[in-house]
């Protein structure tokens, strides 16, 4: 390393105009709000925003997001769209007392697997939840047991690992999938899953506070059955109180007008443009440019190991001394490239990268020039 005195400060490193992305926002969540969205709004909000969402306008919104959900997912006969307010977290809760009958298995690779793993643990009314764990960084696997629900997550976003979803053989449990920051960008076929929750403040590009499930017609009768069964849960946890009112197009409490509609304008953008498939090749192509890179960079290595459990919309890059990636994420915010500090709890000398269909592929080309340019500013090159 070169003596301190001849290196700049990250605050002090100035990256050049036609060096920078379009838009230098990279988190993982919230993430990019594309800006033709939020005109949209802008030009809907005089008779949208501030108006109630028991009413025609809110809930023909609601009608959009439920069909749109339906065709971009290829929903097969039977399967319904829930919604409710409260993000992915509030479902787990839901889940804990709606949709797991007595004991659910759980895939632990990372900060959120382990939430949802912690809140049937803590159940009263549930049995211990049976774990399988894996490291950071890479999966576990699940395998038949005794158990009515399997979580899985498609996307562990603390850590960039994604994994396939597929049923375990010879399970007849509830295959319920944790899509927060996969749905919208990852290929799934709905046969493989039961229950496919997701928030909206990620690959839907909107904001934060709803969740909503893709439910199989086994997960609709399951919410009926332990709805009717006795157990106590509270009305804005139930999920037989969010079936009847999804079903009228609404949430049971009031859901934030501004979230629906920038969640119905990119789930429109893009059934526009191909579907599904369009937008989980646009997640390809961005997360394969910042892989290559980083396979190919003296002092930058992908943190997952095996190539195809590498997250398509989350790239964690390990980098190794005397590069420090805190302070290039530092250089990188005050030039307006924001958010792509590594998961807090993990605890590595890593950035973590979004590579979501809202975020132009062109602008991570942009952004691995960036990095670069900040290491050489630095005086590690
Ligand atoms: C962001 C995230 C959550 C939490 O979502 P909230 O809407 O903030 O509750 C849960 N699981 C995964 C995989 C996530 O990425």
């Amino acid at each position: 390393m070169p003596p301190a005195s001849s290196s700049p400060e990250p605050e002090d490193v100035r990256i050049p105009r036609d060096v920078l992305p379009s838009d230098g926002r990279f988190g993982s969540g919230p993430s990019k709000v594309p800006q033709r969205a939020v005109d949209a709004l802008a030009a809907a909000a005089p008779t949208y925003l501030g108006t109630s969402h028991r009413r025609p306008g809110v809930r023909s919104v609601v009608g959009r997001i439920r069909e749109g959900l339906a065709s971009l997912f290829a929903l097969p006969d039977g399967y319904e769209v829930l919604l409710g307010v409260g993000g992915s977290t509030l479902f787990w809760d839901a889940a804990s007392f709606g949709l797991i009958e007595r004991r659910s298995q759980h895939l632990v690779f990372g900060e959120f697997s382990s939430k949802f793993a912690k809140v049937t643990a803590a159940a009263p009314h549930l049995d211990a939840p049976e774990i399988i764990e894996s490291a950071p960084g890479t999966h576990p696997l699940p395998h038949a047991s005794d158990v009515d629900v399997y979580a899985f997550t498609h996307n562990e976003t603390s850590t960039g690992v994604m994994m396939d979803i597929a049923r375990p053989h010879d399970a007849d449990g509830l295959v319920v999938v944790d899509a927060t920051s996969g749905a919208g960008a990852l290929r799934v076929d709905p046969h493989d899953f039961d229950v496919y929750y997701f928030a909206p403040q990620k690959a839907f590009a909107s904001e934060g506070g709803l969740w909503l499930a893709l439910c199989s017609p086994r997960a609709v009768e399951r919410i009926e059955r332990v709805g009717g069964s006795g157990r106590f849960a509270p009305a804005s946890l139930s999920l037989p109180i969010a079936l009847e009112n999804s079903r009228l197009e609404q949430t049971y409490n009031t859901p934030a007008l501004a979230t629906l509609f920038l969640l119905a304008e990119q789930m429109e953008w893009m059934l526009r443009n191909g579907g599904l498939e369009w937008a989980a090749s646009r997640s390809d192509r961005s997360s394969e440019t910042v892989y290559a890179w980083a396979e190919a960079h003296r002092y930058a290595t992908p943190f997952v190991a095996k190539p195809d459990e590498r997250s398509h919309v989350t790239a964690t890059i390990d980098f190794a001394e005397p590069v420090d990636a805190a302070a290039i994420a530092r250089a990188l915010r005050v030039n307006g490239v924001v958010d792509v500090e590594p998961y807090r709890k993990l605890g590595r000398n890593q950035l973590r990268i979004a590579t979501f269909p809202a975020i132009e592929p062109e602008d991570l080309v942009a952004l691995t020039r960036c990095i670069d340019y900040v290491i050489e500013a630095l005086g590690w090159s």
